[in-house]
């Protein structure tokens, strides 16, 4: 069986780009979960259906086509035909998919291909999102939660996104505030290693998650 690492955080704590970039050095598959949220949270906009209808939206989740890269070193996201890597990371999709993820019947369904594509990974995969560490994939070989302090996160995003970190800031405590309200990604559960990036640089992150996978295989081997 292949390793699972689930790593855990909230928004702009650099959760995407460091799970990828400890899965590349170690030679490991990478899934972004959030991208499947976005991804249908841009189909529901596509098709004109309003992202507090449950029913319409659970409607949609039948025609939901949806497939990524695992491979670390390739970045596409595809609804059907469509490549919508760059359009699910706008601000009005943001904007609306934590409506869509507190569906419960949206959970099941994007977690059910979580696992597919989890079974499907060949040495191991690092898994990151919201509810890796605790409904996703509780059982994974390395849970990690990667905090960061607001301050840090909204800075983080905003030089990803090439704006103002203030209004950034309160995208991002909103957005939170209402994934919270879902799952808990705040704090760590029993058996999850907080690896804290407020002070670290990239490298020094990436360093610290790997050093955590590299301890759980001595200890497991
Ligand atoms: O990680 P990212 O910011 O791309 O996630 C987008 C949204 O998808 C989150 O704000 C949250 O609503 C949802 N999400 C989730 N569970 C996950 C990953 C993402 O609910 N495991």
């Amino acid at each position: 069986m292949s390793i699972v690492v689930a790593i855990d955080g909230p928004a702009g704590s650099g959760k995407s780009s460091v799970s990828r970039a400890v899965a590349s050095e170690l030679g490991f598959d990478y899934l972004d979960t959030g991208a499947a949220y976005r991804a249908f949270a841009w189909q529901v906009r596509e098709h004109g259906v309003d992202p507090l209808d449950e029913e319409d939206v659970l409607d949609e989740l039948e025609r939901f086509d949806y497939s990524i890269a695992t491979d670390p070193a390739q970045r596409w996201v595809r609804v059907g035909s469509t490549d919508v890597t760059e359009r699910i990371r706008e601000p009005r999709i943001s904007a609306v998919v934590s409506s869509i993820a507190r569906i419960p019947g949206v959970r099941a369904h994007v977690t059910a291909i979580f696992h597919r594509l989890i079974a499907a990974a060949r040495v191991g995969i690092v898994v990151e999102g919201r509810d890796i560490t605790t409904v996703v994939a509780p059982d994974a070989a390395v849970r990690i939660l990667l905090t960061a302090s607001p301050e840090a996160r909204a800075a983080r995003r905003a030089g990803e996104l090439g704006t103002d970190p203030v209004g950034i800031a309160a995208a991002i405590a909103t957005r939170d505030a209402t994934d919270a309200q879902v799952v808990d990604f705040m704090t760590a559960a029993p058996g999850v290693i907080t690896v804290d990036s407020t002070d670290l640089d990239f490298p020094g992150t990436v360093a610290a998650v790997v050093a955590i996978v590299h301890q759980t295989e001595g200890t497991a081997s």
